[in-house]
């Protein structure tokens, strides 16, 4: 049977605070930015857009500040259809991530977590992960709070599926818990250890249901019980930004997996779907909606 509940995305939520300008400043120096924009990001909440515009129904669980940014990021999910029940407000103030965009293109970024450090997960939670199709996390929320989420899922029997980034090797205890895990490259070597792209997509599907390693514009690997399965090519396309492309492959793949298409398909609506995002600007607003991944699928 098709599982009908919702997809529970539990993550993070940050306001972005971009900056243009020349270059970083000195220690003590004041320079002028050239341009500044805010937008609504966090991998838990890029995700959770992602998968919504897919086409699924999608219940967001995280925490934000009793701030503008807060609200602003609330009214922005709600804006998408996700569903804001379970997006709790903090004492601590709304996530940022600072992102200063130089003149050659280089980025560098301060995160400040403040509320996405909440580690609480309450009874209302745990029985909106026990109805969901699927759970979806990433690290940026106390990875003791994404174990215990895993864990309702997995006693629940809901489907699981984890983004290990930011990559944290004391994340490798969260393995068994997951049945889909979906690490860019260098998060699969950093979780895996291993030397090698396949290396580590063998290795790591030992320990995991299924592994799909992204790997930008080469694609993706798919992997089971230490076998690769499949190698799948990107879509040719001229990228302009690739901010959140993997985020676009993980919302899309889990929305087609719970509509119960097989992994195939899935992972080539998900493909079809990154290679749109990377060719707009921004990573929440250069997502796709679901006619557009019918049109590219066509
Ligand atoms: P992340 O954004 O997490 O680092 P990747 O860079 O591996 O993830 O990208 C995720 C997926 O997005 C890739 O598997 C690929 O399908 C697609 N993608 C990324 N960059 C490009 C690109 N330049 N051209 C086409 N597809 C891309």
């Amino acid at each position: 049977m098709t599982p009908t509940g919702p997809i529970v995305v539990l993550g993070s939520a940050n306001m972005d605070l971009v900056t243009r300008q020349p270059r970083l400043p000195a220690p003590g120096e004041t320079i002028a930015g050239t341009g500044f924009a805010t937008g609504a990001g966090g991998k838990g909440l890029n995700q959770a857009v992602a998968a919504r515009r897919a086409g699924a129904e999608v219940t967001f669980a995280g925490a934000v500040g009793d701030d503008g940014f807060g609200r602003e990021l609330r009214a922005f999910l709600e804006a998408e259809g996700i569903a804001t029940a379970h997006l709790r407000t903090s004492a601590q103030p709304t996530g940022i991530a600072q992102v200063s965009v130089l003149a050659d293109g280089e980025n560098g970024i301060v995160i400040v977590a403040g509320a996405n450090g909440e580690d609480e997960l309450t009874d209302g939670d745990r029985a909106a992960i026990a109805g969901a199709s699927a759970l979806v996390v990433q690290l940026e929320r106390p990875l003791a709070l994404v174990e215990r989420a895993l864990s309702a899922a997995r006693a629940a029997g809901v489907r699981t599926v984890l983004t290990p980034a930011p990559v944290d090797g004391a994340a490798a205890r969260l393995l068994p818990l997951v049945d889909v895990l979906v690490p860019n490259e260098p998060e699969a070597l950093g979780l895996s250890g291993a030397a090698d792209v396949e290396g580590a997509a063998r290795h790591l599907s030992e320990r995991v249901g299924t592994v799909i390693v992204t790997r930008g514009p080469r694609g993706a690997l798919v992997a089971r019980e230490g076998g690769i399965l499949a190698t799948v090519e990107a879509v040719a396309v001229d990228a302009v930004d690739t901010t959140g492309a993997g985020d676009t492959f993980v919302g899309v793949l889990v929305a087609r997996l719970v509509e119960g298409a097989v992994l195939d398909d899935a992972v080539r609506a998900a493909t079809a779907a990154a290679a749109i995002a990377v060719t707009r600007p921004g990573a929440a607003p250069a997502m796709p909606y679901r006619a557009e991944i019918e049109a590219a699928l066509a």
